[in-house]
C-alpha cells in the first residue's frame, strides 16, 4: 500500500466499533470507550515506529520519535468526532503524521530534532461543549477548569477523565515546553477551494479572525388580518433586512458572513413577529476586516431598527482572534509541494482547528488535502488516496528541509 492509502485504510477502520460509539455512524467523543479504543491501537502503531508513547493530563496521545537535538517538532491533529461524522476530519492528520515517523523509521534515520505525534482528545467538542481542551491545555492556554462540566447523561469531565485513568487535578497544570519549535497539522480543508483549483493540497496563511453576535428586534406582535402594513412593527421583516444587509457587506468584503439560525415569536401564522432572535457568523483572515465588517452591521441595522420603529440589542458572543501561520514554514511547504511537480497555492482556513491554540505555544503551520466537494463532519467525507499520497511525500519533504535549516 502507498503511504495515502494507509493513512485512508487506518481513518476507515477507525469508522466502526469499537472506534466509533455507534455501529451504523461514526461518532468518536472524548473520553469515551471508542477514544480509548483508538488510542490504544495508535499507541501501537506508534510503538512499531520506534516512539515513545505517553498520555497526557488532558487525553491527547503522544508519540515521541527521538532526534539528535533537544528540540521537538510537532505533529498532529484530533482524534475525536462530531456525531454521525466523515473518517477524515483530524483523523487524517494524525495518520499522515504517524506515516512521516514510520517513514523514517524504516530508513533508520534520525533527525537534528525529535518529532511528537500528537492525537487531541477534543477538538470538536461535541461530548462536553468545550472545545480545543487538548491542545489549549498543552499551550497554557486552557483558562477556566474544564473538569465540572457535564455531558448529555449528566457525566462531568472529571469522571470522564478518572475513567480513562487520568487525574482531574492533572489539567490544572500546563507542561513546560521550550523545546517546541513548530506545530504542524495536516487537515482535510472542508471547503470547496482545492477542488476548484484542481490541486491535491494546499497551504494555510492562516485561521480566520470570527465574531459571532446575538441579535434580538423587538417589534410588536399583532393580528395579521386587522393591523395595516404601514402601522406593523413586524421583527422579522426587519430581520430579514439585516440578513441581506450582512449579506451584501460580507460579499463586497470578500469576506464570509452568516445567519445560520433564526427564530420569531409567537411563531404563529396569523400574529405579526413581536420578536425576532437569529445569530450572526462572521470571519475574515484579518481581525480589521473582520471589524470592519461588524460596524458596517450595527450601523446598518441600527439604521434598519430606526426606520421600522423596532427595538434591538446586540451582543458579541464569542471574539477569536486570527492565526497567522508561520511565514517561513509556509516557503518550507511550498518548495516541498513544487519539488513533487504540483503548483504551490496559499488559502486561508474558514474552520477553526488545533494549531489556533497551539499558535500561544509555538509558530505553527498548516496543510490542506482536498475533500470532495468540501464536504465534512458528514459520513460521505471523502479523500482520494492520491492526493494523501502527494500530502505524505509533502510531509516527509517537509520535514527533511527542516532537517537542513539552518536555524536547528
Ligand atoms: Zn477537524
Amino acid at each position: 500500500m502507498t503511504p495515502g492509502e494507509t493513512a485512508i485504510a487506518r481513518c476507515d477502520l477507525f469508522r466502526h466499533p469499537p472506534y466509533s460509539e455507534e455501529a451504523s455512524a461514526l461518532t468518536r467523543r472524548f473520553l469515551t470507550s471508542a477514544h480509548k479504543a483508538a488510542l490504544e491501537t495508535l499507541a501501537g502503531w506508534m510503538q512499531a515506529a520506534n516512539m515513545a508513547v505517553r498520555l497526557d493530563a488532558a487525553g491527547t496521545l503522544i508519540g515521541r520519535y527521538e532526534g539528535t537535538g533537544p528540540r521537538t517538532l510537532l505533529i498532529g491533529s484530533h482524534i475525536d468526532s462530531v456525531r454521525d461524522a466523515g473518517a477524515y476530519d483530524g483523523a487524517l492528520g494524525v495518520m499522515l503524521g504517524l506515516g512521516v515517523v514510520e517513514e523514517l523509521a524504516r530508513q533508520g534515520k534520525r533527525l537534528p530534532f525529535a518529532i511528537e505525534i500528537l492525537a487531541f482528545g477534543d477538538e470538536e467538542g461535541s461530548r462536553f461543549h468545550a472545545s480545543m481542551t487538548g491542545s489549549r491545555f498543552i499551550s497554557g492556554t486552557l483558562k477556566d477548569d474544564p473538569t465540572s462540566l457535564t455531558d448529555e447523561d449528566g457525566v462531568t469531565m472529571e469522571e470522564a477523565l478518572r475513567g480513562f485513568g487520568l487525574h482531574p487535578t492533572g489539567l490544572r497544570t500546563a507542561p513546560h515546553r521550550e523545546d517546541v519549535f513548530l506545530y504542524l497539522e495536516p487537515h482535510i480543508e472542508q471547503g470547496p477551494v482545492l477542488e476548484a483549483e484542481n490541486l491535491p493540497v494546499g497551504i494555510v496563511t492562516g485561521i480566520a479572525a470570527q465574531t459571532r453576535l446575538a441579535v434580538t428586534l423587538s417589534g410588536m406582535a399583532n393580528h395579521a388580518g386587522t393591523t395595516p402594513m404601514h402601522l406593523r412593527k413586524d421583527a422579522l421583516a426587519a430581520a430579514a433586512e439585516a440578513v441581506l444587509l450582512l449579506e451584501r457587506i460580507a460579499a463586497q468584503a470578500g469576506i464570509v458572513g452568516t445567519v445560520g439560525a433564526i427564530s420569531a415569536r409567537p411563531g404563529m401564522g396569523n400574529v405579526i413577529p413581536g420578536e425576532c432572535v437569529f445569530a450572526v457568523d462572521l470571519r475574515a483572515p484579518s481581525a480589521e476586516a473582520r471589524d470592519a465588517a461588524e460596524r458596517a452591521f450595527r450601523t446598518g441595522l441600527a439604521e434598519i431598527c430606526a426606520r421600522r420603529g423596532i427595538g434591538q440589542e446586540t451582543t458579541t458572543v464569542q471574539q477569536l482572534a486570527p492565526c497567522l501561520c508561520d511565514g517561513a514554514a509556509q516557503t518550507l511547504l511550498a518548495e516541498a509541494i513544487a519539488a513533487q511537480g504540483q503548483r504551490s497555492f496559499r488559502l486561508a482556513s474558514g474552520a477553526g482547528h488545533d494549531a489556533m491554540s497551539m499558535a500561544a505555544l509555538c509558530p505553527v503551520a498548516m496543510l490542506f488535502i482536498r475533500c470532495r466537494a468540501g464536504i465534512s463532519h458528514n459520513p460521505a467525507e471523502h479523500v482520494e488516496a492520491a492526493d494523501v499520497d502527494v500530502a505524505a511525500r509533502v510531509m516527509l519533504a517537509f520535514v527533511e528541509k527542516l532537517a537542513g535549516t539552518a536555524e536547528l
